[in-house]
Formats: structure tokens, C-alpha cells, sequence
């Protein structure tokens, strides 16, 4: 794998950087003492040793990118969107070799590589007719001969904070929609996937270069979280949005908040399908299992709990213990295998804690977890998918466990099942299985499921360009992608326009001199 690696680092041009920043084809100096190593999951292998951004760094960024503004704002929005269109065409050509990294650095199947780099491109393209969109209203005033609408301007620097699991499509959910807005964007990776993010940094640097764009839109620092809490304490960048754990939320948005910034915020999950009576089990299988054990349980939308009718409720358990049964564990660059690592050992020990403190709490486990061992699991980081019989108020129940641990609970009525989906501290992904119309338009109605995002026989994780993204209570109430998501990276300016030969007020008031 190392040699693949080789190649696909020279393809994709960033065999030799090992920069702490990037504000375009700029590439910051290699002196900082701090360094962060990139390893890979898959096989344990150090990957690269990365640079951290230092304080003097991040200057240099700001500088670049307050200068880059004044030039991006006032490029027509059309024209901008042709850069991005272009920028599509430079991830089509990229996407084996980009899709093949994310994999191999952060964990996730190839098939999920390449889908995320799809989702980059999906994204782009989404932008580029958005960038003919950015529509504003027109409203009837009160007074005579005045015109009364209202027009949507760019932020400014918007900064972006990403986490692990999604390396890169996360990030270009904001940086398309950010830029075709008229913004300029700095990015601070996970530190757990920096080389991802350089990647990327080098693809569009070079599409911004061929269109004469100067360094400064696209800007890249590398670190942990200290060099993200530079971006969140910092009046110059009017928006952050971060993606992440609610503790990182949490502080983000105190952050930004004390300084009457603006965040965008998106956090974790604790996602649940309803398996009704009146549900096409087999159909529901593929979606549960695909959504508890796909990226090793590592989405934001992984089906975390599933609430179980208790007519169907052993039938279904049955041929779920079946299903796990056949779950093949491995490299996920092989595609064969269903079920790649973990992102390291920090993850492992979480996900073997929650299997303590579940059994602890009385789960029964119908099937058992556990971390493999064995020459092709040499990393540390492989675990066994498990499943645990619960209630939904046990305290481990309540909290996200970012691996593949499925909680099963058992209900009688659906509003007792709508109640306990509902029961958790997080809002992003529900789903409801089931062939009965009552069924599914109650959940879907007021009184239905609380999150973001809701489905009918469709699983909880993974989403699709166009529909607005993101989730209520603790996932943050931020919504990124689709929709009019537009809205949150651009600042509304209503404008009046007096075109008679006298000046009345509104409401009638009078003030003659
Ligand atoms: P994390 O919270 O550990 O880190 C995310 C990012 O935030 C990293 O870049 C990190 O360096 C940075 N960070 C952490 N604390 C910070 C602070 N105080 N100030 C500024 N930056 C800070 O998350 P992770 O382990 O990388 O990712 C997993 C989590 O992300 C899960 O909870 C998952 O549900 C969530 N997630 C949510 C979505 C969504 O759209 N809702 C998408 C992907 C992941």
C-alpha cells in the first residue's frame, strides 16, 4: 500500500509540501517546530509529518485573505461560479487519486473515498447554477413612488473548521457555497486528516492561479485545535463554521458568540430508525446495518439506536445477529470487506469504554464487540461491530459513541417510538420504516420526528446535495449544502429608493420644517 500511496501523494502534486499554510500556490515556510504526523488507520504507517501553523502563520493567511476580498467580492457572481465550475472538472480528474487518500488516511471504504469526492463534485456543481440564484426579494412600500428590495452581499472571510470523518467533502460544502457567495475562505482541517486537506488546497489553488485569481481565496492552516480557536477569537472572520463533536461546538460557539460573531454550527448525532410492524423488513436490514456498520460507525448520520416494534422485534434482532454474522472486517482499500478501522487508538479505547459502561447499565449484548487482533489488523484500530438489547434512558444510550455500536429498544405504540427517537440530547437524522401512510406522515408531521433531517424507508445516514443539511438541539441548528443554506454565508442589506420629489415618512409621522 505504502507504494500506492507514493504514486497517488506524486499525482496528486503534494509528494514534497509539508506546509503549515497555504494561501494559494504559496506554500508557507518550512520552520515550524510543531508538527503533527499523519498516520494511517488502515495500516498503522505514518503517512507524513505535517507542519502546525504558528500565530505569525495565521497572520500571513488573514493578510492574504483580506486582500484576496476585495478582489473576489466584486468579481460578478457568474464569473465566480465558472471557477468553481472548473474546479469540478479538476476533482473528475482527481477522483481516484484523492478518493484512494481520503480512504487510505482516514479509514473510510474506497467506495466512501471515492463517493465523498463525488459529493465534492456534486457540491460544485450545485454552486455553479447558484451563482446565477442569489436571489433577493423586491416588496411594495408604503410610500409613494419609493422602491423597497433587498440584496445579499458576501460576509467577508469565512472560516472553516472540519472534522475527521469527512475530510474533504465537508469542507467544500462550505468553500463552493462560501465563494460563489463572493467570500474567501481559510480551513482548518482535523488534525487527524491533514493531508487531505492539502490535497485539495493544491487542486483549487491551481484552478484559482489559471484564472488569474490572486493567492488569498482559498487558504489553508494546518493544526489542532489552538490554531482553530485563532479563527474563533478573531473579529476579521464574521463567520466560522465548524463541524464537529458538541464539546467542540459547545466552545465554538461561546467563542464566536462573546464577540457577536456568526457560527454555523455542525455537531453530532444520535440517530435512530423506527422498524414498524407495517415495515418491508428485509429492505430495512440493508438500511440499519448499512447505517450503523458503514464507516465503521464514523458519520455523523450513523444509525445509532433502533427502535423496535415488539411484534417484529426478535424476528427482526434474528436476522440482524445474522447479518453481522457475515460482516467482513478489514483494509478498507480492499473492497471486498464491509467494515474498515477506526480513526485511531484514542477511538478504540472509546468504543471499548461505551461497551462497559452499557453492560454496566444493564445492556445485553446480542452481539458481542470487541478489538480483533492478527497481522492484517496490525494497526490497533479494527473492532468488531456489536449490538446491545437497552433502554433509551441509559446515561451511554443519551451520548454519541463515534464507532460501531448498535443500541436496540422496544415499543409498543408509535408515539411511545416517536418519544423515545425524540428522547435524546441530539437532532440530526431519523427514519422511520414502515408500508403504512399514517404511520409515515406522522412522523413526519409537527409532532413527529424533532431532527433535521427525517426519512421513510430510507436509513438515517448519508444525504444527498440539495436538500439543506444539519440537525437541531445539540447537532447544532446549523444547515449547510443545500436548499437556501446559501443564506448563512452572505449578509441580507434591505434598500429603499426614493425616486418622487418629496420626502414622506413612514407610518404617517409628519416632520415639516
Ligand atoms: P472534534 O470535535 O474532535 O474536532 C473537529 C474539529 O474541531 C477539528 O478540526 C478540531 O481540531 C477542531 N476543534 C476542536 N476543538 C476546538 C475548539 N475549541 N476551537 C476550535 N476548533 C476546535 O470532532 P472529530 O472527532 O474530528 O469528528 C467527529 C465528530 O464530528 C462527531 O461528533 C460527529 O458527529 C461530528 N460530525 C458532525 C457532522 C454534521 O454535519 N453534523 C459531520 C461530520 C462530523
Amino acid at each position: 500500500m505504502q507504494n500506492n500511496i507514493s504514486t497517488v501523494l506524486k499525482n496528486l502534486g503534494i509528494l514534497d509540501l509539508n506546509p503549515a499554510f497555504s494561501t494559494g500556490n504559496n506554500w508557507g515556510a518550512l520552520t515550524a517546530a510543531i508538527t503533527i504526523d499523519s498516520v494511517s488507520p488502515v495500516d498503522g504507517k505514518k503517512i507524513a509529518r505535517v507542519q502546525v501553523a504558528t500565530a505569525e502563520d495565521y497572520e500571513t493567511v488573514i493578510k492574504k485573505a483580506s486582500a484576496a476580498f476585495l478582489f473576489w467580492r466584486n468579481l460578478p457572481a457568474p464569473k465566480r461560479g465558472d471557477i468553481i465550475r472548473q474546479f469540478a472538472e479538476a476533482l473528475r480528474k482527481n477522483k481516484e487519486d484523492l478518493g484512494t487518500l481520503v480512504s487510505y488516511e482516514m479509514g473510510k471504504s474506497l467506495q466512501e473515498g471515492f463517493g465523498e469526492v463525488q459529493e465534492m463534485i456534486d457540491i460544485c456543481d450545485f454552486a455553479v447554477g447558484l451563482s446565477r440564484q442569489l436571489y433577493g426579494l423586491t416588496m411594495h412600500s408604503e410610500r409613494p413612488s419609493h422602491r423597497m428590495y433587498e440584496q445579499w452581499h458576501p460576509l467577508g472571510i469565512v472560516g472553516i473548521i472540519s472534522a475527521f470523518n469527512f475530510p474533504v467533502a465537508v469542507w467544500s460544502w462550505n468553500a463552493a457555497l462560501a465563494w460563489v457567495c463572493g467570500n474567501v475562505c481559510i480551513w482548518k482541517p482535523s488534525e487527524k486528516t491533514p493531508l487531505t486537506a492539502i490535497a485539495c488546497q493544491h487542486i483549487i489553488a491551481a484552478v484559482f492561479k489559471a484564472n488569474g485569481v490572486p493567492e488569498g481565496v482559498s487558504n489553508l492552516i494546518t493544526g489542532d485545535k489552538e490554531v482553530g480557536e485563532l479563527m474563533t477569537n478573531d473579529t476579521r472572520v464574521p463567520l466560522i463554521s465548524a463541524t464537529g463533536s458538541t464539546r467542540m461546538g459547545k466552545a465554538v460557539a461561546v467563542a464566536v458568540g462573546a464577540r457577536l460573531g456568526k457560527s454555523l454550527l455542525e455537531l453530532g448525532g444520535n440517530n435512530a430508525i423506527i422498524i414498524s410492524e407495517h415495515a418491508d423488513l428485509d429492505m430495512s436490514l440493508i438500511g440499519a446495518v448499512f447505517g450503523a456498520v458503514g464507516t465503521a460507525g464514523q458519520r455523523c448520520t450513523s444509525t445509532r439506536r433502533l427502535i423496535i416494534h415488539e411484534s417484529v422485534y426478535d424476528v427482526f434482532t434474528a436476522k440482524l445477529i445474522k447479518a453481522y454474522g457475515q460482516l467482513r472486517i478489514g483494509d478498507p482499500l480492499d473492497q471486498h470487506n464491509h467494515v474498515g478501522p477506526l480513526i485511531d487508538k484514542a477511538a478504540v479505547n472509546a468504543y471499548l469504554d461505551s461497551i462497559e459502561k452499557c453492560k454496566a447499565e444493564g445492556g445485553k449484548f446480542v452481539v458481542e464487540g470487541g478489538l480483533l487482533a492478527g497481522p492484517q489488523y496490525a494497526s490497533g484500530c479494527y473492532v468488531k461491530p456489536c449490538i446491545a438489547a437497552v433502554k433509551n434512558d441509559y446515561q451511554i444510550v443519551q451520548h454519541e459513541t463515534f464507532a460501531p455500536i448498535l443500541y436496540l429498544i422496544k415499543y409498543k405504540t408509535l408515539d411511545e417510538a416517536i418519544a423515545l427517537q425524540n428522547g435524546v440530547p441530539q437532532g440530526l437524522s431519523a427514519a422511520i420504516m414502515t408500508l403504512n401512510l399514517r404511520e409515515a406522515e406522522q412522523f413526519l408531521s409537527a409532532s413527529g420526528a424533532d431532527c433535521g433531517i427525517a426519512n421513510v424507508n430510507i436509513g438515517t445516514s448519508g444525504a444527498e446535495i440539495g436538500g439543506a443539511f444539519g440537525g437541531e438541539k445539540e447537532t447544532g441548528g446549523g444547515r449547510e449544502s443545500g436548499s437556501d443554506a446559501w443564506k448563512a454565508y452572505m449578509r441580507r442589506q434591505t434598500n429603499t429608493i426614493n425616486y418622487s420629489n418629496t420626502l414622506p415618512l413612514a407610518q404617517g409621522i409628519k416632520f415639516d420644517l
